[in-house]
């Protein structure tokens, strides 16, 4: 159908190598482009190409922030710095910012150990989560997803973790096995995290 319209083939070929983007609606997204009037597209593309060039990791927790500048957690100086939150991606991290029962910073890990797709430890932000508890850090609380791979990461590092002054602790259960926090409400979330248990 789209032999005769090799530029639209082309877009909708760019279209589905974004992760995540329903191929259903790989589409509705490609007509959305060629609906639209020319200066939203070069505001897209402008959009695209300063956040690639301005957003960084911030140099603490590792999640995104402005080049040059701490993320807005770490910067926020009412904010607990020795409660660390472990999470996997910036998503769970925003997931929990929204259900708004955490005071503590974060540490993002970019993923979770999964030996069978080759992702170990030092693909991971996990050296420097260790770094970053050997400065007065009262309690490091892993809010990994409750997958097999999320639980694997997180006793991977509490067993790293040999301090006896840090508390360690796990969310509690009320997210479903195997659903991710990036999805869960946030009455579920604030649940978890009032509800944390020791490791
Ligand atoms: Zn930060």
């Amino acid at each position: 159908m789209l032999k005769n319209v090799p530029s639209l083939q082309r877009l909708v070929d760019q279209l589905r190598r974004i992760p995540f983007l329903a191929s259903r609606n790989l589409y509705r997204v490609a007509a959305y482009f060629l609906e639209v009037n020319d200066q939203e597209v070069d505001q897209l593309c402008a959009v695209l190409r300063e956040v690639r060039a301005n957003v960084r990791r911030c140099a603490v927790c590792y999640s995104w922030a402005e080049k040059d500048s701490l993320c807005i957690v770490c910067a926020a100086p009412q904010r607990d710095k020795t409660t660390i939150c472990v999470v996997e991606t910036w998503h769970d991290l925003c997931a929990i910012e929204r259900a708004g029962v955490f005071r503590g910073v974060y540490h993002v890990l970019g993923g979770s150990l999964c030996p069978l797709e080759g992702i170990g430890p030092n693909d991971l932000f996990i050296a420097p989560l260790l770094a970053r508890v050997q400065n007065d850090v009262r309690e490091v609380i892993f809010a990994t997803n409750p997958t097999p791979e999320g639980e694997a990461t997180a006793s991977y590092i509490a067993a790293k973790i040999t301090s006896s002054d840090i508390t360690i602790s796990r969310i509690a259960s009320g997210l479903s096995t195997g659903s991710t926090l990036e999805y869960t409400d946030s009455v579920t979330i604030h649940k978890a995290i009032s509800g944390r248990r020791q490791f």
